[in-house]
């Protein structure tokens, strides 16, 4: 890693996003620090944030990053800080740094960032400006089975829903992400499983982002990806979850990473980057009707996998041996 990665943010870039139903410009910078505890433990199996996190990461290093990311930012009204861990978490990001942060972009109507949900408790809200942030909170599943056995989580959905409850009674926004396709799942569970983790997340969040299962370098799902014993979910499923049953209110919405790679979600050459153009159409309208168009010949290929899958009761990548001739990238 080059000397002076550590006072340089992963990533800066501008998206859209949405803070009380209007559509906004959105600032997004990934920090630098020293990385999720829990990645260093035992890590849930798909993640590879590791990658971007460094012992030794402090105040000065963390401010450096903090300045460059500020040099970049024009008022958008709202700011995404990352960091591939827990802002709430002290080790990750001391106290006084949290609050440049605030200082830094006090020009944003909204600050939203990620924690687990052992941080998020009466103290650490306390120290916050209410008025202006959101917590994001990756609950991945609302099964406790598949959070351990699949996901390797490191908590439960009770200490979601206990760190759920704490925003709402600090009437801090949460965002709730949920993956579809954790690994040992086949496609039909997967749909079914985030299906019943919408209808809950929703019930405590302002907004549920669905997260395809994208294959992270040096994780266990890469391990089994590259043998044939994973597929990334079909982005036919995603869909098929973003109609889910939710609570009144809560925008459901999917902005699939390496959507149409082979790391990532996707259907086949052909009709990718429409159906990507439509999820990230509803995304903003959330009207179902963006997916009627969405058309094609490999639906019928979707369905007899999912099929094949569950008569043989795997969930391996049925196509990868059926056709060995496809390649990875
Ligand atoms: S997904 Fe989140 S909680 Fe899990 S290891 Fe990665 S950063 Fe930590
Ligand atoms: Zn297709």
């Amino acid at each position: 890693m080059p000397p002076n990665s550590r006072r340089t943010p992963v990533a800066i870039w501008n998206e859209e996003d949405v803070i009380a139903g209007r559509r906004v410009k959105a600032f997004v910078t990934i920090l630098r620090t020293t990385g999720c505890w829990w990645s260093r433990k035992q890590g849930c199996t798909m993640c590879g944030y590791n990658l971007a996190s460094e012992e030794g990461i402090g105040l000065p290093e963390l401010r450096a990053q903090l300045e460059k990311a500020l040099a970049s930012y024009s008022g958008e009204r709202m700011v995404k800080i990352y960091n591939s861990g827990s802002f709430l978490d002290k080790r990750e990001i001391p106290l006084e740094f949290r609050e440049d942060v605030f200082r830094g972009f006090a020009e944003a109507e909204r600050v939203l960032f990620e924690s687990r949900p052992e941080f998020v408790t009466e103290e650490t809200l306390g120290e916050l400006p209410s008025d202006k942030v959101s917590v994001a909170i990756g609950l991945e599943s609302s099964n406790d089975d598949v959070l351990r056995g699949c996901v390797r989580k490191g908590f439960s959905v009770g200490e979601y829903a206990t760190a759920a409850r704490m925003l709402g009674s600090f009437r801090i926004p949460l965002r709730t992400y949920l993956l579809l396709k954790p690994p040992f799942l086949t496609e039909r569970q997967s749909v079914e499983d985030a299906k019943l983790s919408v209808s809950f997340a929703s019930e405590f969040s302002e907004s549920v982002s669905i997260n395809p299962l994208n294959v992270q370098k040096g994780t266990l799902v890469e391990e089994l990806w590259r043998r044939g014993d994973y597929r990334p979910p079909w982005l036919w499923s995603l869909i098929e979850v973003l109609k889910s049953e939710k609570r009144v209110g809560t925008r459901v919405f999917s902005s699939p990473t390496g959507g149409g790679t082979p790391r990532g979600a996707h259907n086949c050459t052909r009709c990718d980057r429409k159906v990507l153009e439509a999820i990230q159409r509803f995304t903003f309208s959330q009207d179902q009707s963006e997916f009627d168009q969405s058309q094609c010949e490999c639906k019928t290929e979707w369905s007899a996998l999912t099929g094949v899958q569950d008569v043989m009761s795997t969930s391996v990548d049925v196509n990868r041996y059926l056709d060995s001739e496809l390649e990875l990238e």
